[in-house]
């Protein structure tokens, strides 16, 4: 699976506990993160990690067009809701696009836990229902 991992800078510290706590899982998978979070986590973890663009500079966008060409499986996105992001459309474009295209989005810790678990269990049953849906279409 393609796994985006982003954080807002006061959530730093979280992601990098978070991929330090699931390194044994994440290191199944190909992950790809914005500039400074994708630095931070592989430098700390070890992990394998494309980086794109920091965020304000395009880098949730990148991974937004990744959503769009469907190259990207799940976004965890550690957000800080209380400070305003200079590149707040280019969030909310992001956050869009995974609802557009049913991609499975945790924006804190407690939802990336479970994501994440569920991920190993390999509990994709989203996936069936999406397409009995689009069948019915
Ligand atoms: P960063 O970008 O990983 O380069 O800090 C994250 C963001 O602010 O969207």
């Amino acid at each position: 699976m393609n796994i985006a991992l982003i954080a807002h800078d006061k959530k730093k510290k979280d992601i990098i506990q978070f991929a330090k706590s699931y390194h044994t899982i994440l290191s199944k998978h190909q992950l790809f993160a914005t500039g400074t979070t994708g630095k931070q986590i592989s430098e700390s973890s070890g992990l394998s990690i494309t980086r794109y663009q920091s965020g304000p500079l395009g880098g949730d966008q990148q991974i937004g067009a990744k959503i769009a060409a469907e190259e990207m499986d799940m976004v965890i996105f550690f957000r800080d809701p209380l400070t305003a992001q200079p590149h707040e459309p280019d969030i909310s474009a992001l956050l869009r696009l995974c609802d557009v295209h049913q991609i499975p989005v945790a924006t804190n810790l407690a939802g990336a836990d479970i994501m994440i678990k569920a991920l190993d269990h390999e509990d994709f049953e989203w996936r069936t229902i999406i397409e009995e849906n689009r069948k019915q279409e």
